[in-house]
């Protein structure tokens, strides 16, 4: 009875971690070892110990990657999420961690590498190919794809035909608002965003291609932005049965966190204070939701950040949310670490 109390708690939140392999760079010494994995039947793959200053701390997860899985290992284990966006579902999967730990190689991967792909580009394969197999069932899909970034709390168009980042368009994209709104049926619109219909998953790279070029634009012009702002990838799926008069609208929403790191707040003035406090305030706030939801509070705080306020229609309800924490092994990020599996314990 309690087991399923437990279980209907957490509801439709899932948290997975995944630990990333020693870099080149990085020293691997067997002494100073801070991230190991329990080997006891009732935590094996969940379960995950870090050691800091000869204190461990231990923590379990719907699952738990280590660095020897790969992007396939992976993917198997939310292939079964992505499909159900194709049911109709409102899916949202984030990737959270400081920067370094892995968030990118987990959702885009390495570009041009095929077995390095991460979960957007394979989750895409997916959902083309399963469209094609339920064309014979007589299902028809319309699919939509917008890609954004919020830096500062301010939206950014990445699929603008003008770079967002560069000074063309931010002169040209001063009038616009990108203001979020909901409607009755819980579909999100966002003013003078670009969507654009895709009808293979090629497409689809295209475009990711062209939104990498406009966030790279910012990472020389403006001190490695892409890390301090969270991209937003989003498909939207609407389905009609030809025969049957079915109908589902799904949405699988692709999120890659900005770094999730402390930045000391002595030494941070101006544009980087305003930054730093930006991100503190999002990432708080979907933990405040997350927690909320799960403990199935009646007032979620979707509206304290721009984030949780554009997801809030793919967070609540019957939506399904998983959120991975990406963890370095490196000692020397092992503070961040204990801070990243706390922040992921919470929203368990
Ligand atoms: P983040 O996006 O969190 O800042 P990255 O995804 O850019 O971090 O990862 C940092 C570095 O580690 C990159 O060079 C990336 O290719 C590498 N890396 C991350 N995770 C893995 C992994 N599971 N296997 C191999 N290399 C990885
Ligand atoms: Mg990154």
């Amino acid at each position: 009875k309690l087991h399923n109390t437990i279980l209907e708690l957490k509801g439709n939140i899932r948290v997975f971690c995944r630990v990333r392999p020693f870099l080149f760079d990085e020293v691997v010494s067997t002494e100073t070892k801070v991230v190991s994995f329990p080997t006891s039947p009732d935590t094996i793959g969940r379960g995950i110990d870090l050691t800091q200053n000869g204190q461990t701390h231990c923590f379990s997860y719907d699952k738990v990657f280590t660095s020897e899985a790969s992007q396939d290992d992976v993917f198997v284990e939310i292939s079964q999420l992505v499909q159900s966006a194709l049911d109709g579902y409102k899916v949202c999967i984030f990737a959270y961690g400081q920067t370094g730990s892995g968030k990118t190689y987990t959702m885009m991967g390495k570009p041009g590498i095929a077995d390095q792909k991460g979960l957007i580009p394979r989750s895409l394969e997916q959902v083309f190919e399963t469209r094609q197999t339920l064309q014979l069932q007589g299902w028809k899909y319309d699919m939509q794809v917008s890609m954004l970034e919020i830096y500062n709390e301010t939206i950014r168009d990445l699929l603008s035909p003008n770079r967002p980042n560069s000074d063309v368009s931010r002169i040209d994209n001063m009038g616009k608002q990108y203001a979020i709104k909901h409607d009755a049926n819980g579909n999100t619109h966002v003013s003078d965003l670009t969507i654009v219909d895709v009808r293979s998953s090629k497409e689809v790279s295209y475009l990711l291609d062209r939104a990498a070029q406009s966030r790279s634009v910012g990472k020389t012009q403006m001190n490695e932005e892409s890390s301090r702002s969270h991209f937003v990838f989003t498909l939207r799926i609407s389905g009609v049965n030809e025969s049957t008069d079915q109908q589902v609208q799904g949405v699988l929403n692709l999120i890659d966190l900005a770094g999730s790191e402390r930045l000391s707040k002595s030494g941070a003035t101006g544009d980087r204070l305003k930054e730093t406090q930006a991100i503190n305030k999002s990432l708080s706030s979907l933990s405040d939701v997350i927690f909320a939801l799960g403990k199935k509070d009646e007032h979620v705080p979707f509206r304290n950040s721009k984030l949780t306020y554009l997801l809030q229609p793919c967070l609540g309800g019957d939506s399904k949310t998983l959120m991975f924490v990406n963890v370095s092994p490196d000692p020397s990020s092992v503070g961040e670490s204990l801070c990243s599996l706390r922040f992921a314990s919470r929203v368990n």
